[in-house]
């Protein structure tokens, strides 16, 4: 079944309750259209006789529940039509969260459903709950959605945590529309690099999502959907449990992991809902090149848009106007530290950073924090690359989605994440 497409449109025929998987070619495009029926695209229907681009590396499952007709132009690795498919759990998985709305919209004290999708890596967890976003928002519910996975977030860029108000389906080729998500600066791309930080940041997001939903009877309503990065051994499963706690979820998918959905069970309390799924068969995995190169990809679309439709700034910053951290000293061994100060302590410290060559091409977030103090729980207005540094005039050239002067003058440094800016 599986078939090379060249440049000429090639026809798919798809039966009820099937789906057409195809991965784009690398540095090609293809062209997807719905002819006849019914589809949809990670819950997100498709319109008829419209053109989607898809851009290189891009991994697409067509799904319909009726039968369709679609039309592939443009190079593609494979393309074929699969029978197997975990479409109706997860719809099933849906249904049950709608009814806990539903519940929540009837009864005030009742508040909808948390619910947080956990596994390893490459099972499918941001596909099921872009799933379940974009089915809760075509029944216009408007789910708060939280992404914890620091490495390859859809919210953001990486080294990022936050969470993203929800009220329409995710664009078939742009995904989530960002409007004013709340984010919060990590610096890294695995929780592992500062485990101390990230449960602290789940913490202080757990507590904004509350304040949310005291305000908004609809946000309440609807509930929240937590994305988890694949981490799931030792301290990432101490930060999966802490996740449950702090967002008190009521509901948590396991997709493909026996032993992860028995230990949960075991740890968590009997009124949180432990539910294992089956991972989808087209889920594809993903080296850690391919990995690298989405997250590089990720940052330059933060910049640039999707093939290029922003048109980022580039000024000029003396390093007098601003002041730089890095979150998270290394952490000394007990021994050496004074009576009654923790090792881990120094995890959320701020390591003040010279202004220097060596911050050429690295990212740094604009933090909200007026004052030192309030850095570490305080959200991110944005990000901005050092792209030249002006040793002798103390001048760093910056690049940035908003024209200059930045609006606050506190810069956090990303660890391990760079990018190189080659327009
Ligand atoms: P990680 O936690 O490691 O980041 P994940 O478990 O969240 O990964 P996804 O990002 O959801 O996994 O999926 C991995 C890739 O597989 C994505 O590129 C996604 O588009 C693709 N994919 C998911 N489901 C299907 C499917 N049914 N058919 C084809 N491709 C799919």
């Amino acid at each position: 079944e599986t078939q090379k497409v060249n440049p000429d449109k090639v026809e798919f025929k798809l039966e009820k309750d099937t789906e057409l998987r195809f991965e784009v070619e690398n540095g090609a495009n293809v062209v997807l259209e719905l002819s006849a029926g019914q589809a949809e695209i990670f819950g997100a229907e498709l319109t008829k006789n419209k053109k989607y681009t898809f851009s290189s590396g891009f991994k697409v499952a067509v799904f319909t529940w009726h039968g369709c007709q679609i039309n592939l132009v443009g190079k593609t690795e494979v393309a074929y039509i699969a029978k197997d498919t975990p479409m109706t759990m997860y719809l099933n998985c849906h249904t049950a969260l709608e009814q806990m709305r539903k519940k929540a919209e009837d009864d005030f004290s009742i508040r909808g459903p948390r619910v947080m999708i956990v596994g390893p890596g490459d099972v499918g967890k941001s596909t099921l709950c872009r799933l379940l976003c974009n089915y809760a928002a075509r029944l216009g519910r408007a789910p708060i959605l939280i992404d914890l996975d620091v490495g390859q977030t859809e919210i953001s860029i990486p080294g990022t945590m936050g969470a993203l108000s929800i009220d329409r389906p995710a664009d078939i080729e742009e995904g989530y529309a960002l409007n004013a998500p709340l984010i919060y600066h990590f610096g890294h791309k695995s929780p592992s690099d500062n485990l101390k930080l990230y449960n602290l940041l789940i913490t202080r997001i757990a507590e904004s999502v509350s304040l949310r939903c005291e305000s908004s009877s609809r946000a309440n309503i609807s509930g929240a959907i937590i994305n988890t990065c694949g981490w799931v051994r030792g301290g990432g499963y101490q930060a999966i449990v802490h996740a449950a706690t702090a967002f008190e979820v009521d509901v948590i998918l396991v997709m493909d992991q026996e032993r992860l959905h028995s230990e949960l069970s075991k740890d968590m309390p009997n009124f949180v809902k432990v539910v294992l799924l089956p991972k989808s068969g087209g889920v594809v995995e993903r080296s850690k090149i391919v990995r690298r190169d989405a997250r590089d990809a990720r940052i330059k679309e933060y910049f640039y848009g999707i093939r290029n439709s922003l048109y980022p700034h580039t000024f000029g910053v003396p390093y007098s106007e601003v002041t730089i951290y890095k979150i998270g000293a290394p952490a000394l061994p007990e021994a050496m530290l004074p009576l009654g100060v923790s090792a881990q302590d120094s995890r959320t410290k701020l390591v003040p950073i010279q202004p220097s060559g060596a911050l050429r091409h690295h990212i740094l977030s604009v933090s909200s924090a007026n004052s030192t103090e309030e850095i570490v729980d305080s959200n991110v207005l944005g990000f901005i690359v050092i792209t030249e540094v002006d040793i002798d005039r103390k001048i760093f050239s910056i690049l940035s989605p908003t024209p200059g002067p930045l609006p606050r003058h506190i810069l956090l440094v990303m660890d391990d994440i760079q990018f190189m800016d080659f327009k």
